[in-house]
Formats: C-alpha cells, structure tokens, sequence
C-alpha cells in the first residue's frame, strides 16, 4: 500500500526532474511492471556540487502540456511584457563584463511600459576599446517563459536586426555559468550571443539579458503541426534536425568538453525557410570534469539518460546522446518514445522498450546500486516500436543512441557518419521547397578533434571537401 501511495504521489504531482530516485524505486518500478517488489539501493544519490544546486530546483518542468513558448505561435496578437519591465533600468553592457553589475552608469530606459513597443536602451563599448555606442531594442512579443525567466522578442532600432533577449533573474553572489558557457560558444548549429546587460527592478532585482540572435520556430512546434494534421514529420527534416543537433554536440562535447544537460524539442530552434537548427539554452550546461561530481536530477523527464534516473553523479556528455535518441523516436514516432509520468514511471517506461537492465549495464551506469532486483522484463524489438515504414536505418541508428551503457551509445561525430544521413551528403538532394539544403560540413577544427581518417572520409563528401 505505502508502495502504491509514493506511486500515486509521484504521478499525480512532482515533476521528475528534481526527484532523486529514492530507496523504494526499485519497488516502484517493479510495481508499475506488474511484478513482485524488489529492493532498490540508492547509495549512489547525488552529492550536489554547490552551484548545481543553486539551478536544479529551478529547472523542474511540469509533466508537458503547452510548449513553454506556446505565446508564440497563439495567433492572439502581441503578449505583454512582465511586471519587472516597468521602470527597468539599464546598466553597462559590455560583453567581457557582463558578470559584474558594479560596471557602468545605470541607464534608465525611456519607457516604463509593459506593452509591446517599449523601448529598452543600452549601451556597448565598441571594439578595441572604441568609443561607447547606444543601441535600443524595442520589445515586441513574449516567445517563451521557463522557470529562470522569459524570452521576449525584440528589434535593434538601429540595424533592424531581430532579436530574443533572454532574461534571468541574476543571483548576485554568483556567476551566471549560462553566460559564461555562452561566450565560449561559436558554431552554425548553436544559437549566438550578440551581447548582454543587466537590468534592475524597483525591488532592485538583477536581471541579466541575454540578447540573441532570433530564430522563429523550434523543432518541439514543426512537430506539433504535423502531429496536429495527423502526419509524420518528412524525412528529410528528420535527418537534418537530428544531424545538425549532432554537429552542434560534436563540437560542445569533443571541443570544449560542455555537456548540455537539457536537450530537448523545445530546445532546438529551426528556420523554417533553410531548415538549419540552433540547439539554444545553455541555463543546465556544463564543463564536465571527469572525477569530479555533478547533479543528477538535471534534464527534462522524456529525455533523461537512464543513470540520471539511477542517481549516477560521475556521468558522462552520453546523457546528451540518449536525450538525441529520443528526440530523434519522437519525430519518427510522432509522440514521444518514454513519456513517463514520473521519475520512476521514467525508468518504466525505459524498461517497457529495452527490457530490464542487466547487472552489468547498471553497473555501467551507476557502479554504486550493488543490491538490486528487478523484475524481469524482456526488450521489445526496435522495429515494431516504429511504424512499418519507417527506414531500417532510423531504426538502426536509435538503437545505438539508446543504450543503457553509455560507454556503449555512439559519440556525436559517429551519429554524423551514420547511412541515416547518407541522403544529406548526396549533392543533389534538395529541401522540399527546392531550396539546397543548410550548410552541413562548414566543420570547426574542434568539432573534429580525436576523429579517425575513415570517419573523416565518410563525413566529409567529395562535393564538400573544396570548400574546406
Ligand atoms: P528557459 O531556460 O527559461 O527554459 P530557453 O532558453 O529554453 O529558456 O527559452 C525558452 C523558449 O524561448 C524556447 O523554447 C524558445 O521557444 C524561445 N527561445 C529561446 N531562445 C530563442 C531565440 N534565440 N530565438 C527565438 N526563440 C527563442
């Protein structure tokens, strides 16, 4: 009974993303499997590093319902801006010294409204130390509100460049890491940083801005749409979203060692004229140092590498490569592959597909569960999750993100390599409107750091390699 209440308790309420599965889990799953409890030892709960903590209970997202940037799309017009907008002061905004809010005179903006059309005033110095230059943003529509903050829509008055301007409350004893990963990052597949300023309420809350360059749809909507009109998503979109998040992974993992933590469709921004993706918010990310611990409850709950669930703090960029293997089943799939209601309806829903871990892969993915029993519960084969048609290679390719061992799943640049993306490599393949498709193979040195010279000659086609 006490078995099925925390059951019960957890379906109905917490969000599984700040649940740290606890000593009954093991019980839990085998209840919801329709088996005899097991024990379940969790010596392995995370040891929170301190600035993890300060963001995890933050992030807990509720079981999906509306898109985070549902606003967006809602054909209602323009939203209004937040109540911490009215009387916003602006401060020193130069990029290098974003995470100090002593820099600079406050800058008091020249409008206190919440409408759109409020004008936000800031100032950046130029380069090389040049001269100041004013740059004013007027604010046009909410596109998405998360639990750090909102993402507004807005236009530099200047250049008439369109741009989202994410804003954070800014905890002031601390760094803002989201802005320090942010400045590293320079890629065709990760959203831009243009530049940052802080902004005070009259509660003299911080603020900072995030000002980024704008991309209108995300990949969480384009599925929606076909989800709505009772269609699959083409193919052709389903290979390039799923490359592109490859590339944009290759270079974070490989090159400067970020692990992003919180892949997911909302989470990956498309044009929808060229089809090029920018996999956006960094607000989980993080340098992961090998020996060094890192949180656990971290990711949204369908997307959650299965030694997350299992409490592991020593885990590896893999996390990022199960979250790509499921996103990737949710477009072939048309609904997500393990929408689980809970944190450990979570790992039910895993088991439900690739049967029950073995000791060894529990091993692999948490060293620390020693005494565990589980129902056993056999893997359900990888074509029949899928619709007849769907291609033997996206099947294929699926089954190497979604391993249990993450030493097991495929690194970011194999994915790129993969016969899935052969038809992207083809010179003649075109987008549906004609169009060519996006730039595939613009790769950085560091996107291609440690690849072997076979990989290289399968991911860079003939076609490509003059440009390079
Ligand atoms: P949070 O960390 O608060 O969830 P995100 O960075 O994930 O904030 O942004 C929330 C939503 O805002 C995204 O899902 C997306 O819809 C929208 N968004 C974020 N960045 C951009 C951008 N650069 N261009 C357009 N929309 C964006």
């Amino acid at each position: 009974m006490h078995v099925m209440r925390r059951l019960k308790s957890y379906a109905v309420g917490r969000s599984s993303v700040s649940e740290p599965i606890g000593d009954h889990a093991g019980g839990l799953v085998s209840e919801k499997l329709g088996c005899e409890s097991g024990h379940f030892d969790a010596t392995g709960k995370a040891a929170e590093d301190l600035e993890d903590t300060r963001m995890a209970p933050a992030r807990v997202e509720p079981r999906r319902t509306a898109p985070s940037s549902s606003s967006c799309l809602s054909g209602k017009g323009v939203d209004l801006l937040p109540k911490e907008m009215h009387g916003m002061k602006l401060r020193d905004n130069r990029l290098e010294d974003c995470n100090n809010s002593k820099e600079g005179p406050a800058v008091i903006a020249s409008s206190n409204s919440t409408e759109a059309g409020s004008i936000i005033v800031t100032t950046v110095a130029g380069p090389n130390g040049q001269q100041k230059q004013v740059i004013s943003y007027m604010a046009e529509r909410v596109v998405g509100t998360g639990s750090f903050g909102i993402v507004f829509q807005a236009r530099c008055m200047e250049t008439s460049e369109s741009v989202a301007i994410k804003k954070v409350l800014q905890d002031k004893r601390y760094k803002n890491r989201e802005l320090q990963i942010m400045q590293m990052l320079d890629h065709p597949n990760i959203v831009s940083l243009r530049h940052c300023f802080y902004s005070n309420t009259d509660k003299d809350e911080l603020y900072l801005n995030l000002v980024l360059e704008f991309v209108p749809e995300t990949v969480y909507r384009v599925a929606k749409h076909y989800s709505r009109v009772n269609q699959r998503i083409p193919l052709i979109y389903v290979k390039l979203y799923t490359y592109q998040i490859c590339r944009a992974l290759a270079y974070i993992h490989t090159g400067l060692g970020i692990c992003h933590r919180d892949i997911k469709p909302q989470n990956l921004l498309v044009n929808p004229h060229t089809h090029q993706l920018k996999l956006c918010d960094f607000g989980s990310a993080k340098v992961l140092v090998k020996g060094e611990q890192n949180i656990a409850y971290i990711c949204s709950r369908y997307y959650r590498a299965p030694e997350l669930i299992f409490g592991a703090v020593f885990y590896t960029t893999a996390i990022d490569i199960w979250s790509v293997g499921c996103v990737l089943a949710e477009l072939l799939l048309g609904q997500p592959l393990f929408p689980g209601e809970s944190g450990v309806d979570q790992l039910v829903e895993i088991i439900k597909v690739l049967g029950t871990p073995t000791r060894e892969e529990i091993k692999c993915m948490n060293p620390n569960y020693t005494d565990h029993k589980f129902p056993q519960v056999k893997a359900y084969p990888w074509h029949k999750v899928f619709p007849k048609r769907t291609p033997p290679e996206a099947v294929d390719l699926v089954s190497r993100l979604l391993q249990y061992s993450p030493n097991l799943r495929y690194t970011a640049l194999e994915a790129c390599v993969h016969p899935f993306f052969d038809e992207l490599r083809d010179p003649n393949t075109r987008l549906p409107n004609g169009r060519s498709l996006p730039a595939l193979f613009n790769f950085k040195p560091q996107e291609l750091k440690g690849a072997s010279p076979e990989l290289l000659h399968k991911l860079i086609p003939e076609h490509a390699k003059r440009y390079m």
